[in-house]
């Protein structure tokens, strides 16, 4: 009997686990701004160790970076960024609130608002009534401008038009402009990878939905260099690679679907771009990660700012080119998430009421709980030593207080797939109770064994 997850009850249950606070709070908060707590940390480096697992270490093609987040400021003129990189912003006068002009035509109206210029939207917002300040009701609206959503700064102790630099909006760009390098110090050929995750920065409008949407977040992208003609299969491969990682760790699939952008409406550098999508029960289908083909746009545009020669040399047919990229680009705070919401159950189970987090293990922020029946010796000596014998291979966690149906609810909220107990039998037979959160069934196995069991249940 499960119930429909509400942003307030996943904001509230965040931080009364310690997932994720507002960041500042003490302060009143600041708006945009999350702090992941012990539980979300966790989970959301499992989050980022899945895709690196999967996108690098798992394959013999994709190699590793982590560049800087300011960069030569050269950079974002190449990649468009500096000139393009907008949003369009329309003021109300009455509220002196800010919108994002899209939105708010697309949530008054059933028009697309995506791709139009600032001045038809200017004009279908003065005209259509539908169309009003959500926060007053007012309809009186300065025209429509083009707003970067780049954060500059500057280096050095000299705040003069010279010295702006850039927070990075995105983690790509760090990528292209080490093509040579990876190429010249790896023994890379193309078809192959270069996989990057961090921090990135948007000045975004109208940030919201929790960590949906946040000035600062990350990102995990890979830029997958291919042979020119051979993008479009290569597009189909990496949609089925991103869709069954969703699908190996558990999202369900009916929560989960692509949405193909229109020709149209596609980015500058984009000959097709492929969302998957999230269900979230409170705004609906949402991206969780774009899939694009980029051509050979960015690394033409840093060829020509920078004058280097990007091109990629193929030894066994002589010829050079400049490889085409198909980029997987996700966000693992809106990833996490997902899962977060996709995972929320409430549940009565033999007329008991319990709240459990169905995390795949791989995610779960602690695989294991370790329970004496009693905090005293010899119960507690021989728990004490399982759990020290188990925690240095992934977060384990020890709780000797409370009854253990307390407990297990307490874990089972906590996500965490399996719980342990040690008893006073445990003493005499040298074996221990092992539940799974799931289906809440109990099995004796040797203690011996717990450490291997444990092993091949998480990474099953
Ligand atoms: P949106 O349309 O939602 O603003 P986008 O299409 O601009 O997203 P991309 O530039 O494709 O996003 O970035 C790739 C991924 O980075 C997104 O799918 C998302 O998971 C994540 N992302 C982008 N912007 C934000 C943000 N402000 N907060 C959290 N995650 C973000």
């Amino acid at each position: 009997m499960s119930q429909t997850v509400t942003m307030d009850k996943i904001v509230a249950f965040c931080k009364r686990r310690g997932f994720v606070y507002q960041s500042s709070e003490i302060y009143g908060g600041i708006r945009s701004s999350y702090d992941y707590g012990p539980l979300g940390v966790e989970m959301k480096r499992n989050v980022k160790e899945e895709w690196w697992r999967r996108t690098v270490h798992m394959r013999d093609d994709v190699v590793g970076l982590d560049a800087a987040i300011i960069m030569h400021p050269r950079v974002w003129e190449a990649s468009g960024h500096v000139g393009g990189f907008n949003d369009m912003l329309v003021e109300s006068r009455t509220s002196g609130r800010r919108y994002r002009a899209d939105h708010l035509i697309e949530d008054a109206t059933e028009l697309d608002a995506e791709g139009m210029s600032a001045e038809e939207m200017t004009r279908i917002i003065q005209e259509d009534e539908r169309i009003k300040d959500p926060v007053d009701g007012g309809r009186s609206f300065a025209p429509v401008r083009p707003f970067n959503l780049m954060f500059e700064t500057y280096t050095g102790p000299v705040k003069a038009p010279e010295n702006v630099v850039y927070l990075r909006p995105e983690t790509a760009q760090g990528i292209f402009v080490n093509f040579k390098n990876v190429m010249q110090t790896s023994r890379v050929k193309v078809p192959f990878g270069i996989a990057q995750q961090g921090k990135s920065f948007r000045n975004e409008i109208t940030p919201g939905n929790f960590i949906f949407r946040t000035r600062e977040f990350e990102q995990m992208e890979m830029e997958f260099f291919v042979e020119p003609g051979t993008d479009e299969e290569w597009h189909e491969y990496w949609l089925k690679e991103r869709w069954n990682w969703y699908m190996n760790l558990g999202l369900k699939a009916e929560n989960l679907r692509s949405y193909e952008h229109p020709k149209e409406k596609l980015s500058h550098y984009s000959k097709r771009t492929v969302d998957l999508e999230y269900n979230f029960p409170f705004r609906g289908w949402s991206e969780l990660e774009g899939i694009a083909n980029r051509t050979d746009y960015d690394l033409k545009q840093h060829a020509a700012f920078s004058g280097e020669n990007l091109e990629y040399f193929d030894q066994a047919t002589n010829n050079r080119y400049f490889p085409y990229v198909i980029e997987p680009a996700a966000g693992p705070d809106r990833i996490m998430l997902a899962f977060l919401v996709d995972a929320y159950t409430e549940e009565v189970v033999n007329g008991e009421e319990r709240t459990v987090l169905k995390l795949h293990p791989r995610l779960a922020p602690t695989k294991a709980a370790v329970f004496p029946l009693s905090k005293k010796e010899p119960v507690s000596t021989v728990a004490k030593q399982l759990y020290d014998d188990l925690k240095g291979d992934y977060r384990v966690f020890y709780d000797d207080s409370g009854s253990i149906g307390r407990r297990y609810r307490r874990q089972d909220e906590a996500g965490t797939p399996f719980c342990v107990t040690v008893d006073f039998d445990t003493m005499e037979d040298k074996q221990v109770t092992i539940r799974d959160r799931d289906t809440m069934e109990q099995e004796r196995i040797p203690i011996q064994a717990v450490r291997e069991r444990l092993h091949n249940l998480i990474s099953g």
